[in-house]
C-alpha cells in the first residue's frame, strides 16, 4: 500500500534557515493518491530572517558544496551553515551585486574565513556583526 494520499500538507520553508514557515492543506481534486504527508510547495521567509534581511539590511550567505554556482534556492548541496552580514560589508567583500532576495550562495570555506573576524557576535557565531571596524588589510585576507 502506498504512503501517498489524496490529502497532504503543503509546507513553506524559510530560504535561509529552512525552517517550516507555513502550512497549507493540499487536496487532489481527482482523489488520486499523489501527495506525501508533507509536500514542499515554496519558500517563505521566517519572521526573524525577513526582519534581518529587509529591515536591518543584512544579506544571507548560504554555504553550499555544490561544484557549480546554484541557480535555485532548492540547491541540494546546502551544508546547513549560513551567516548574515550587513549589506555594506557584503559590498566590500564581494564584487557580485546583491540579489533581489538578498540571498547569496557561498562555497565551503567562506563562512569560516568570515568567522575569523574578531567582531563576530559571541552570542551567535553564525551572525557576523558590524564589520566596519576591520582594517583594510583584513579584507584582503577574507577575499582570498
Ligand atoms: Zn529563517
Amino acid at each position: 500500500m502506498s504512503d501517498k494520499s489524496h490529502v497532504g500538507m503543503g509546507i513553506h520553508r524559510c530560504p535561509v534557515c529552512l525552517e517550516k514557515t507555513d502550512e497549507v492543506l493540499l487536496f487532489n481534486t481527482k482523489l488520486r493518491n499523489t501527495l506525501e504527508r508533507e509536500n514542499f510547495v515554496g519558500f517563505k521567509m521566517c519572521e526573524e530572517h525577513n526582519k534581518k534581511l529587509y529591515e536591518e539590511e543584512y544579506v544571507a550567505l548560504i554555504e553550499t558544496s555544490s561544484p557549480v554556482a546554484p541557480t535555485s534556492l532548492t540547491d541540494k548541496y546546502r551544508t546547513g551553515n549560513y551567516a548574515l552580514i550587513k549589506e555594506n560589508v557584503y559590498n566590500d567583500l564581494f564584487n557580485v551585486p546583491i540579489s533581489k532576495n538578498r540571498i547569496c550562495f557561498v562555497q565551503v570555506g567562506i563562512l569560516q574565513d568570515l568567522q575569523k573576524i574578531p567582531v563576530a557576535s559571541a552570542d551567535d557565531p553564525t551572525l557576523v556583526g558590524d564589520l566596519n571596524d576591520c582594517g583594510d588589510e583584513e579584507w584582503v585576507e577574507i577575499v582570498d
